[in-house]
């Protein structure tokens, strides 16, 4: 696998963090399994993952976005990826 930001071909484990918004709230779904790369940190999610952590944002907001388009505010939600 090759980065597409610095085309450097090393990959390792790790975890990243993504950020959604929906409306006035942002959800930041944290702790996802993810390639990173070695020289710019670029994380690469595959397809199963990247779909699970849709599936997360649309049940966490789900029952969070009306309460913050209450406030009027910008509300931060953190989910961990498990
Ligand atoms: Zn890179």
């Amino acid at each position: 696998m090759k980065c597409l930001i610095c085309k450097n071909t090393h990959m390792k484990e790790g975890t990243t963090l993504l950020p959604i918004e929906r409306g006035n709230a942002i959800l930041l779904i944290t702790d996802i399994p993810a390639q990173v790369c070695t020289n710019c940190g670029e994380p690469y999610l595959d397809e199963d993952t990247a779909r699970d952590v849709q599936a997360l944002a649309n049940e966490t907001l789900a029952g969070e976005v009306s309460y913050a388009e209450v406030r009027g505010d910008r509300t931060v939600l953190v989910a961990p990826f498990a």
